[in-house]
């Protein structure tokens, strides 16, 4: 017997090793093994196991296998597979990106203790009165208790219960605490749901479609607050009626908190979760219980996709427009929404992507008529829309005198207002940090990184300049201009920091709080902070697009826009579509209880059709004039596309790099066009130049791809490949989501 063995390196081979006898009865596809390799010992992963090789030299023999169960399953094993060859990366790097780095780890997660009475005995006279109190209250409960939940019965539960136990008038038993639950979910909370006729038909498709065992992808419409996740909820019930599992995917840890707890109050310790801030240790002991089929349902960023959980039968792309899904770097750069439909397909899974902002490519593809489709038009309990007020900053600052206020007189009035009626404000700027640039005013000179083509940004509460892009840091201001040695130089742009400076000068009595990357530093802050505005300890809840969408307050009635325009002018052929999502999301968390909404939207370009279109709250208008743009252009969603980017140190040799790809590209296929080399929007990043060409394949002429990576494999085939400097890096990305 012959094992194909591959390894998390850099190469598209696997390695064929003998099994010996002993293991022969106890191998799988999916277990890791320890085998020689080279002169050294490594750990490797069996993906095939045949009754001989074909391979003609000396074959090796597996020392051993490293766990008794498998890490992955068949279609987990296809998914890397499919993984490795559409985004064009090797097969071990592509394993890597699904397998967490070391499971091979000690970890055993926080255990807690819960009690029970056992049935039929009688009390004991010489039982102490704390131990009858404790005894009674258990008395009355049918279930497992926490220990820690008995503790106003009297001061040490655990040594009361310990001596319950030894005389077998209770059971203890252990359960250990999953990673970062706690820290990352929303108190429980018994909600009565019944759903409503427009969630029952949407729930009725997913279901039937469950039924039948059927890949089915769903472009779930809904408008914000229509009661989503109440759907996915329940279409999870029924998944799991099925004994099938569930992945829930989001796209933003600031979403994670209140989704998981609603997901907990219905499935208790079912539920996983799996994101960037779980442990090492945590990551691999997750992964291992959930092989072992101890959870139904995984919730998490974009990779929790690979979850190897077994027989999925319901896939939720939650805010599925949201380009946190693709991952920029390292290889695979895959793209979450993608994996999710390969790995419905693989699994017969009913997929659902659902935003009240679909991503245009979603749109697209249901006007296509490749997803089903459906469409929640309301809000549930027949919440009203909230009403949007357009301040044009222009007017603005003609009619008071000042230029670059923060807040308009109208956001002012607003706050006030809301505030004396005891109701909660929601503030969106989509800039951290407090001053996004330091000018000189003599000679317009900015402080730029000396790594990346960026400006720095300065933060006040440590008095700093720091890059946004690579952290690089300055702790001394320059008080001078580098350029003109002026001491004109000043800070200019608004970040949320300076934001929420404004805020408590203006409103001095209300309770501010901010929420963006440099504030949450941990789960538990991010928790609290939600959790404390959810139960109304906050007033006015400030931040970045962490709080834009997917959140659920009844008691916000009021959303501000600082800056509707951030964005807007990138130059790329997405920067329209964020923009609208994100303003349309942001208005969308106002009024979503039985109080009306309202929302004012800051804009220096009212009359930009893109701000026009989210002030209205009218997505088809917007997606209309979007497509018709993209259509005439040949971007996405009209075609596929790969980007080619080089990166180097030395500009002139990048240049040359590039040209010799693109003079390659002569006589291209028809339906096929060339972008560039152009110099990337941001031509320096971390110390590398960077320029790209992008490629175009006009999906009339190539319905699923194939010709657009036949096309660009054979323009990168080895001899090119050989002519790129080592100290250069080819960076190939399918289907970029970011052309800056
Ligand atoms: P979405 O995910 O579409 O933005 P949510 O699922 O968060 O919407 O629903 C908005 C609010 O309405 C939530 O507080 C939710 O619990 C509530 N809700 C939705 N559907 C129902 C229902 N059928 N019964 C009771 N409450 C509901
Ligand atoms: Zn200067
Ligand atoms: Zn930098």
């Amino acid at each position: 017997m012959v094992a194909e063995v591959s390894f998390p390196i850099s190469s598209y081979q696997t390695f064929s090793y003998k099994v010996p006898d002993h293991l022969a009865s106890k191998i799988a596809v999916g277990m890791r093994v320890k085998v020689p390799l080279g002169n050294r010992k490594v750990n490797g992963i069996v993906v095939g196991i045949n009754k001989s090789s074909s391979f003609k030299g000396k074959i090796r023999k597996i020392d051993d296998l490293i766990d008794d169960q498998r890490v992955l399953n068949d279609n987990l094993w296809s998914l890397i597979k499919w993984l490795a060859e559409y985004y064009n990366s090797p097969l071990g790097i592509a394993a890597k990106a699904v397998l967490p780095s070391n499971l091979s780890t000690k970890y055993k997660p926080k255990v807690e203790v819960l009690v029970k009475v056992l049935p039929a005995k009688e009390i004991k006279s010489a039982i102490g009165r704390a131990q009858k109190t404790v005894y009674d209250y258990l008395k009355n409960l049918e279930t497992y208790v926490p220990i820690k939940a008995l503790s106003h019965l009297c001061s040490s539960p655990i040594n009361i219960c310990k001596k319950l136990a030894e005389k077998e008038m209770v059971s203890l038993i252990e359960k250990p605490i999953v990673p970062d639950l706690s820290e990352f979910a929303f108190k429980p909370k018994n909600k009565k749901i019944i759903l409503t006729q427009a969630q029952n038909v949407a729930l009725e498709k997913m279901t039937s479609s469950m039924d039948k065992n059927k890949f089915n992808p769903f472009l779930l419409h809904g408008v914000t607050g229509s009661g989503k996740t109440e759907i996915y909820i329940e279409a999870a019930r029924h998944a799991i009626e099925l004994d099938k599992t569930v992945i829930m995917l989001l796209p933003e840890i600031s979403l994670t908190p209140q989704i998981a707890g609603r997901f907990r109050s219905a499935f208790g310790d079912d539920v996983a979760l799996w994101h960037s801030k779980l442990s090492q240790g945590g990551r691999a002991w997750t992964w291992k219980q959930i092989c072992e089929g101890k959870f139904k349902v995984v919730i998490g960023a974009r990779s929790a996709i690979f979850a190897p959980l077994k027989n999925v039968g319901l896939i939720v792309v939650d805010e599925e427009q949201e380009s946190s899904y693709k991952q920029e770097s390292p290889n695979p750069r895959y793209h979450a929404r993608d994996v999710a439909l390969m790995r419905g397909k693989l699994d017969n899974a009913s997929v659902i992507l659902a935003s009240a902002t679909p991503s245009m490519e979603s749109y697209y593809n249901y006007l296509n008529g490749k997803y089903k489709y459906i469409h929640l038009k309301e809000r549930f309990g027949g919440a009203k829309y909230p009403k949007v007020h357009v301040v044009d900053m222009i007017k603005e600052s003609e009619e008071t005198a000042v230029y670059g206020d923060i807040f308009s007189r109208l956001l002012l009035e607003k706050i006030e207002d809301r505030l004396s009626k005891k109701e909660q404000i929601i503030l969106f700027h989509n800039r951290r940090g407090f001053a996004p640039i330091l000018r000189c005013d003599d000679c317009g000179e900015v402080s730029m990184c000396p790594h990346c083509n960026i400006a720095l940004t300065y933060h006040r509460s440590g008095k700093y300049l720091q890059c946004h892009f690579c952290n690089h840091t300055q702790n001394m201001i320059p008080s001078k201009c580098t350029s003109c040695q002026s001491y004109n130089i000043n800070l200019s742009g608004t970040g949320t920091q300076k934001v929420e400076d404004e805020l408590s000068n203006k409103f001095p009595n209300a309770i501010i709080k901010r929420l963006d990357a440099d504030s949450v530093r941990s789960g538990i802050n991010l928790t609290k902070t939600l959790q404390d505005f959810s139960d109304k300890k906050i007033d006015i809840l400030l931040g970045t697009q962490m709080i834009a969408k997917g959140l659920d307050f009844a008691n916000a009635t009021l959303v501000g826009i600082i800056n509707g325009d951030t964005g807007l002018f990138l130059p790329d052929f997405r920067s329209g579509e964020k923009v609208f999502q994100l303003i349309y999301q942001a208005a969308g968390r106002a009024g979503r209880g039985t109080i009306p909404g309202e929302v004012i939207i800051q804009t220096y370009s009212p009359d930009n059709p893109v701000i026009k279109c989210a002030t209205e709250l009218n997505v088809e208008k917007y997606y209309n004039i979007c497509l018709e743009e993209r259509k005439a252009l040949m971007y996405p969603p009209f075609s596929w596309m790969v980007k080619i980017e080089i990166r180097g140190k030395n500009i002139k040799e990048v240049e040359k790099s590039i040209n010799k790809i693109k003079n390659k590209m002569v006589n291209s296929p028809k339906g096929i066009s060339i972008l560039g080399p152009a110099l990337c929007y941001r031509e320096k990043l971390r110390d590398y130049y960077r320029m790209q060409l992008i490629i175009k394949s006009n999906k009339e002429l190539d319905v699923n791809g194939a010709k657009l990576h036949k096309y660009y494999k054979s323009i990168l085939s080895k001899d090119i490949e050989v002519q790129i400097p080592l100290k250069q890096r080819l960076v190939i990305d399918i289907n970029p989501v970011s052309l800056l």
